[in-house]
């Protein structure tokens, strides 16, 4: 067994502190990181606090997660010694379903496993997750990142990247596309980077006027605050797609009104207590209400290949791990630009 050390949540509510605990060896298919950078993401927050139910404690948070390799297992052909790899929210899944057989493991009809707060497929073991100092994951599940990326700005993409990503894809973000990115933090800010890349027009609907600098300087053609109400007459029927990346329970009715017939509003935010929506903006347009988790590992790779390749990486706000509790206090304020990245040599 390999011991580690991390920062935990001993129960829902606490203060993180630090913790102490083993990792499994290598088996023939595994590969074991050595943690350089964890991006803090707002559902590490929400599953600390138990705000979904069901939490796990301890539970060592983080899943955006980068390094290099130390070992691999002796089957492991993609990967060796001194790699820079990442590994996001998923460490494995049941790969025979229809869903893994598509490459979309996060929608493993059998249940994929998170990398924490989730129990592995031996039915027994916790995972833990990135505020560590090693990971063990199994080849499947690991990806490549390119030397092009810087490791910290990067460590965002394995959860705020992918999880913009592949809605911006499914929906066909691109030229002659309306796209408004609702609530900029760690989501909206790589979504309107890469919906930018990828050719659309891009508005940011943002809480207040606060971020309308940020906003274009990270891609946004326009800016708009939902304090506002000029902003619902103005931007009225505006949008082929919205992306919803708010963490707290909004209005969705007033926005849906900001899609175009036919348009779609993709919900990635993940409050605490549902939303009740009225029917008439749905049908007063043919509109759609959907969600989107995360990516699969097919796409995530995609993803970081077209971040190398565009230059994209996240904004990021580089701390030690004792400053872990001081960030969750500024997320849900709001203030933060755009993600928080732990220094994992912080914990060594
Ligand atoms: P974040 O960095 O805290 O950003 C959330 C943004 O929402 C804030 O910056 C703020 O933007 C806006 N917001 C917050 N409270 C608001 C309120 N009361 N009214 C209006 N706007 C508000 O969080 P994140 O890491 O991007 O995550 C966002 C949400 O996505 C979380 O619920 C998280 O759990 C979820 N998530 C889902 C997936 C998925 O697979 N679907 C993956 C990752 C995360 P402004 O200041 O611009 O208003
Ligand atoms: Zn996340
Ligand atoms: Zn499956």
């Amino acid at each position: 067994m390999i011991p580690v050390n991390a920062y935990a949540a001993y129960q829902s509510k606490e203060p993180l502190k630090p913790y102490k605990f083993e990792r499994r060896d290598p088996g023939p298919h595994d590969v074991q990181i050595d943690i350089h950078f964890c991006g803090v993401c707002h559902s590490d927050l929400h599953q600390v606090r138990d705000e979904w139910g069901g939490s796990k404690f301890p539970m060592v948070p983080g899943h955006e997660i980068v390094g290099k390799v130390i070992s691999v297992g002796s089957s492991v052909k993609k990967f060796k010694a001194g790699d820079s790899v990442g590994v996001g929210c998923l460490v494995d899944s049941c790969r025979t379903c229809p869903s893994c057989g598509e490459g979309l493991e996060q929608y493993c009809e059998n249940g994929s496993v998170g990398t924490y707060n989730s129990v592995e497929k031996d039915g027994v073991t916790v995972t833990q997750g990135g505020y560590s100092t090693q990971i063990v994951v199994n080849e499947d599940f690991v990806l490549k990142i390119s030397p092009k990326l810087p490791l910290d700005k990067a460590a965002p993409l394995l959860c705020a990247g992918i999880t913009t990503y592949s809605p911006l894809r499914h929906w066909k973000a691109g030229p002659g596309k309306k796209v408004a990115v609702m609530g900029l933090g760690g989501l909206g800010h790589m979504a309107v980077k890469l919906a930018a890349a990828m050719g659309a027009e891009v508005t940011v609907l943002s809480s207040s006027n606060k971020k309308k600098d940020d906003a274009h300087r990270l891609g946004a053609h326009n800016y708009a605050a939902t304090s506002e109400q000029e902003t619902f007459k103005k931007y009225n029927r505006s949008f082929d797609l919205i992306i919803n990346t708010v963490s707290a329970p909004i209005d969705l009715g007033s926005h849906l009104q900001l899609l175009k017939r036919d348009g779609t509003m993709v919900l990635l935010g993940v409050p605490d207590k549902p939303e009740a929506i009225h029917a008439f903006p749905l049908i007063g347009g043919r509109r759609s209400l959907a969600g989107s988790l995360i990516g699969g590992i097919k796409e995530t790779q995609e993803m970081l290949d077209f971040c190398a390749e565009h230059g994209i990486t996240s904004d990021i706000e580089l701390i030690n791990i004792d400053k872990i509790n001081e960030s969750y206090e500024r997320m849900l304020k709001g203030d933060v630009r755009y993600r928080f990245v732990i220094d994992i040599a912080s914990l060594k």
